[in-house]
C-alpha cells in the first residue's frame, strides 16, 4: 500500500462544487486578486444551472427578500441578500451580455433564454481572471490540519490530498442524486462538530395513494389557478394534476412548507365567491344544471370530476341551502392529504442543512472552524419557486469570496 503525499497549495482557498454558489466565489474572488481552484465532480461545471427553469435559468427574482427563504433562523439570510442585492445580480449579469426578461412574479430570464450563456459568463471569467477549475475532481472528505485542510479527492480517478489554507464548501444539496448531487456538504459539517438541520426535499410534488388516486388520476394534465395554502403559507399560482398526485408551482411552493400527515387546502376559484356567481346565475337562468354551471368556470373534464362530489344534475334554482355550502366548502377550502412526495428524484432544492447557529451570517464562515465556509444549498436557507435560490447562491459565494 502506498501512503499518498499531502501537496500544499499556493491557492487562497479551494472551492468544493462548481456549481452556482462555487462558480460566483471563484469569480468574485478573482475580482479581489485572491487565486482559487473550484474542485467539480462532474466533468463538466454548472450541470444544475444548465438544466435550470426548464433549460432557460431563472436566474434571479425582481422581488426577492428575506421573505422568501426557509430557515430555523429567518434573519439569517439577511446579512448576505443586502451585500448582494438583485440589482446587483441584474447589473453583473448585464455587464456581461444577459439581459433579463421578467416571465412571470418577478422571474428573471435571459433574454435569449440559454442557461447555457449563464454558465459561460463564470467560466470565461474564471479562465480570464486565472482561476482553475478543475473537473472530474471528487472530494471525498477534509480534514483540519495545522496549515489549514487537507481535502481528499479523486482527481481524473487518482487518489490525492490537497492542502489549503481555506476550503470552501459549496457542494449543493442532495436533489437530482443522477446528476451528482451528493452529501458531501452535510458530511463535511457533521465531521467537523457543526450541527446539521433536518434535510428533506423541498419544491417537489406531492403524492396521492389509496381510494382517491384514482380521482386525480383520471384528471392527469388539467391545470387551474389557485390558492393553496397550510398553517405557514399560502401562494396563488397553477396547479396541476398527475397520475400520481398533484404538481405545479402553487404545489411545489406549499411542498416546501408541507410535513407528512399533514392537510394542504386548495381554493379552487381564487379572488371570486362560488356563492355569489350562483346566485348571479340563478336570477339569468336557473334552469341550468349545476354540472353545465361549473363547467363554464373550469375545464369540462375538471367540471365532470367535481361535479362527481355534488348535487352534479340539480338545476340552480333548486339547490338548497346545505347544497350551496357543500359547493362552497369544496371549491373554496379543497382539502387534501398528501401521502408522500415525489422525493429527491424530483426536487428543485433540499430544505434544511448545515445549521445557520454554526456560521457568521456575514462571512458564512464557520464559528468553530476557522477558515472554512459553507454557501448555497447546503446551508439552511431555502428559497421559493422562482429565481430565489439562485440569489441565495450568488449572494453566499460573494459574501464568502470577500473573507477569503
Ligand atoms: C430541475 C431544477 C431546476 C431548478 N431551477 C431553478 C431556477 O430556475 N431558479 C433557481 O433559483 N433555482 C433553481 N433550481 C435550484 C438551484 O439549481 C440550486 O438551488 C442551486 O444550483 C444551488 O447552488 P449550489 O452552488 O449550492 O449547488 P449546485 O449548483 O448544485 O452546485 C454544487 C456542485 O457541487 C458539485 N459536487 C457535489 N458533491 C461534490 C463532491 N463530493 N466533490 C466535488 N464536487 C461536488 C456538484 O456536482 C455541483 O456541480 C433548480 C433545481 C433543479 C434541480
Amino acid at each position: 500500500m502506498t501512503t499518498k503525499i499531502a501537496k500544499q497549495t499556493n491557492f487562497d482557498a479551494l472551492i468544493i462544487g462548481g456549481g452556482a454558489c462555487g462558480l460566483m466565489c471563484a469569480v468574485q474572488a478573482g475580482f479581489l486578486g485572491k487565486r482559487v481552484l473550484v474542485l467539480e465532480k462532474n466533468d463538466k461545471v454548472g450541470a444544475k444551472i444548465l438544466i435550470s427553469g426548464g433549460g432557460r435559468c431563472n436566474y434571479t427574482n425582481l422581488y426577492a427578500s428575506p421573505q422568501q427563504f426557509i430557515s430555523q433562523n429567518e434573519h439569517f439570510c439577511k446579512s448576505a441578500l443586502s451585500k448582494w442585492t438583485v440589482e446587483d445580480a441584474i447589473t453583473f449579469f448585464e455587464t456581461y451580455g444577459i439581459i433579463g426578461k421578467e416571465k412571470t412574479l418577478g422571474q428573471l430570464f435571459p433574454e435569449s433564454d440559454k442557461a447555457k450563456d449563464v454558465v459561460n459568463i463564470f467560466t470565461g471569467l474564471c479562465a480570464d481572471l486565472g482561476q482553475e477549475i478543475w473537473c472530474n475532481a471528487q472530494v471525498n472528505d477534509i480534514q483540519k490540519v495545522e496549515s489549514g485542510f487537507e481535502v481528499y479527492a479523486d482527481i481524473d480517478g487518482e487518489p490525492q490530498i490537497l492542502i489549503a489554507r481555506k476550503v470552501v464548501v459549496a457542494a449543493g444539496g442532495l436533489p437530482i442524486p443522477k446528476m451528482g448531487a451528493t452529501d458531501l456538504g452535510l458530511k463535511i459539517a457533521r465531521k467537523l462538530g457543526l450541527a446539521v438541520t433536518e434535510t428533506a426535499p423541498a419544491l417537489v410534488p406531492l403524492t396521492i395513494t389509496g381510494k382517491d388516486q384514482p380521482w386525480y388520476e383520471q384528471l392527469s394534465g388539467n391545470s387551474i389557478f389557485c390558492r393553496v395554502w397550510n398553517d405557514q403559507a399560502s401562494f396563488e399560482e397553477n396547479i396541476l394534476f398527475t397520475h400520481w398526485g398533484l404538481s405545479g408551482p402553487a404545489i411545489l411552493q406549499i411542498s416546501s412548507y408541507w410535513r407528512p400527515g399533514e392537510f394542504i387546502y386548495i381554493d379552487l376559484l381564487p379572488n371570486q365567491n362560488i356563492e355569489e356567481l350562483i346566485a348571479q346565475q340563478r336570477d339569468l337562468n336557473g334552469k341550468k344544471t349545476l354540472l353545465n354551471f361549473i363547467a363554464t368556470l373550469y375545464t369540462r373534464k375538471f367540471a365532470e370530476a367535481i361535479a362527481d362530489r355534488l348535487p352534479a344534475e340539480k338545476n340552480l334554482a333548486s339547490l338548497s341551502k346545505t347544497d350551496i355550502e357543500n359547493i362552497s366548502n369544496l371549491i373554496h377550502n379543497f382539502k387534501v392529504k398528501p401521502a408522500g412526495d415525489k422525493g429527491y428524484d424530483k426536487a428543485e432544492v433540499m430544505r434544511g442543512g448545515v445549521s445557520t447557529d454554526e456560521l457568521s451570517s456575514k462571512t458564512l464562515e464557520a464559528k468553530k472552524v476557522p477558515g472554512l465556509f459553507f454557501g448555497g444549498e447546503c446551508v439552511d436557507v431555502t428559497g421559493w419557486l422562482g429565481g430565489y435560490n439562485f440569489q441565495w447562491a450568488w449572494a453566499s459565494g460573494f459574501v464568502i469570496a470577500a473573507s477569503l
